[in-house]
Formats: C-alpha cells, structure tokens, sequence
C-alpha cells in the first residue's frame, strides 16, 4: 500500500484552438475527412453524473485536436418511447458513450451489435461501464462494468496482481469508489499505440478510482492500472484503469475515470481519451503526447476545461483543494 502526496499541482493553461461547427455528416462520408464522432448522453439513473456538463467538456477535447467531427445525441429516458430515436450509428466510425442506463429497446441493441460487431468504434467513458447490466453483447464490449445490481454473475472481478492480470469469482458486488483523490496511473503496455510515449507512471487529477469491477473480461486488454488504497475504501489490489476490448470487428476504449470536469480537466484523460478514441476509430495514433502530461508526483491540469464546471469557480472542485464524497 502507497500514499501518494502531490508535490506541486502545475496549473498548465492551454488556450483553446478555434473549433468547426460540427454537423451531421451525410450518410457514407468520405473516409478521408475527419473521424466521425457519435456522443451519446442522458440518463444516468442518479444525481452523480451531469451528463449536460461534461458532455461539452468531452467535445472540446474532441474538437480541438481537429481529428474528429463530433455529433452529439441524447437518448430519452429508459422506459420512454424511443420511436423517435435513430442514431444511426454507421454514419459514425466511433460512438461516445458519456451515458449511463439500465437498458434499451431490443431493436437499438440489435442495431448497436451489429455496428460494433461490424467493425465500429466503442469509447466508454467512466459511468458509461455501470450502464445495460442485463444486455450481456455491451458487457463482452466493455470487459467490466459496476453497480446496477451487478454481482459475481456479471463475471469476475478483474484485477492486476504483481503484474498480472488476474481474475477472483468470489461472490461480492461490482464498483466501489473512495473519496475523489489524485492517484498515480501505471502502464502495462508502452507499445499500445494509444500508451506509446506516456511515461510508465503519472499522477491522475482528483477522481472516483473504480475498484470491484466485475465482467466477462474477454478479448480484453488491461493497459494500465492504479492501486487501490484501502485508507480511501479500496481493495488494495490495482485496479484497471484503460483497456481495450476486441468485440467482433470492433475496437472499444474503456476507462473508469473522467467522474467529472475536474478529472477530465487533467491531460493525462485529455491524452488517453483524445487517443483512445483515434484508435478506436481507426486502429491508429497519431497523435503527440502534450509536454504539459502529469509527471509521477505532479497533478497537470487545463485550467479552460475545469472552468467548465461552476464548482471550479466556487472552490467546490477537488482539483483546488476540496477532496469531497460524491
Ligand atoms: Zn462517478
């Protein structure tokens, strides 16, 4: 067990480049423009996940990189009528999930597999792992997911132990979080284009560290990890925190973290989601590490995307200072 204490948090303000407008690409758009992009949001069945506010932060980071073209969607509720919800999903070479829900109607997950069987692109970002606990096609897609009722039926609870990914079925829940805290992220696989460059160890912005994520773990890749610290109600194991899955034809990107604008204001998420959705669109990266990344010790964060939040500005945000319970 470690306790990490930050040295110095380095504010790195890094102005935002001008952003295209984003409009709905027509159906079978050349291959060549940018990546086309489906954010999906809405429910997400409690007060702890304002999708409104950080699907604008998702964009922005999205945008500014000038790689992808971004079309946002919002689902209605569960148990509302879907009839007028369409996605299209193979208009897009990758979907966004900032999106948590108990289930969709048999057609849309029909449609869905089939993208992502087809070859599309799959991010799941934070909560977007607690969403279709009973759709068994989304949790081969996201590896491991929590909470929602979810148990050792879901699959085992999925773990690195001195290096190695490993996997215990003893009966208990799935997800479990501590208090938002800085914690240090480890890489398990520097060649992974999406990894490639990052240093082997970084300290992550204040964040909801998911342990006891429990799933069927197949065709999954654990890229990198941070221990979970029993002082802050963790499992002392270390706990997946980027992974990549193979569904089909289908690339998906998965990390726990991003709670909130404060953790996606830190440029290690900005690097990993900007990355780990090229790749998932693509199979590639092309895309430089930024020379503001967070070193072992240091906390660097984008002052312009945590000001997205109201509680930034009010001194509520973990990321100044305030380390609060959701
Ligand atoms: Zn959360």
């Amino acid at each position: 067990m470690k306790t990490f204490k930050i040295a110095a948090i380095l504010v790195m303000l890094v102005l935002p480049t001008l952003r295209t407008d984003a409009q709905t690409p027509p159906a079978h758009a050349a291959a060549a423009g940018p990546i086309r992009v489906l954010l999906l949001d809405g429910e997400s069945g409690g007060p702890w996940h304002n999708w409104k506010l950080t699907t604008p932060v998702l964009r922005e980071e999205l945008e500014e990189t000038g790689l992808f073209q971004v079309t946002v969607s919002t689902a209605p509720p569960s148990g509302a009528d879907f009839s007028g919800f369409n996605p299209q999903f193979n208009h897009y070479q990758v979907i966004v999930f900032n999106y948590d829900t108990p289930d969709w109607p048999e057609a849309l997950r029909a449609q869905f597999e089939q993208f992502v069987s087809g070859g599309g692109g799959l991010v799941v970002v934070h909560a977007a792992d607690n969403a279709f606990p009973n759709w068994p096609a989304y949790n081969l897609m996201t590896g491991v997911g929590g909470w929602r009722g979810r148990n050792q039926q879901a699959g085992p609870h999925w773990y690195f132990n001195d290096g190695k990914l490993t996997s215990d079925s003893a009966p208990g829940s799935a997800g479990n979080h501590g208090a938002r805290l800085p914690f240090q992220v480890v890489s398990h696989a520097p060649q992974h284009p999406i990894m490639r460059g990052l240093p082997p160890v970084w300290m992550h912005a204040p964040d909801e560290l998911y342990d006891s994520l429990r799933g069927p773990g197949k065709n999954m890749t654990v890229l990198a990890t941070a221990h979970s610290d029993p002082k802050n109600k963790g499992t002392g194991h270390d706990e997946p925190m980027v992974m990549v899955v193979r569904f089909g034809k289908g690339r998906i990107f998965h990390t726990p973290m991003g709670h909130d604008p404060a953790a996606m204001s830190c440029v290690g998420f900005i690097t990993l989601f900007q990355r780990g959705t090229e790749w998932a669109a693509t199979g590639k990266v092309t895309q430089k590490v930024p020379a503001n990344f967070p070193t072992m010790n240091s906390v660097s964060y984008r002052v312009d995307i945590a000001s997205m939040d109201p509680a930034y500005l009010n001194g509520a945000s973990p990321i100044v200072g305030h380390p609060a319970a959701k």
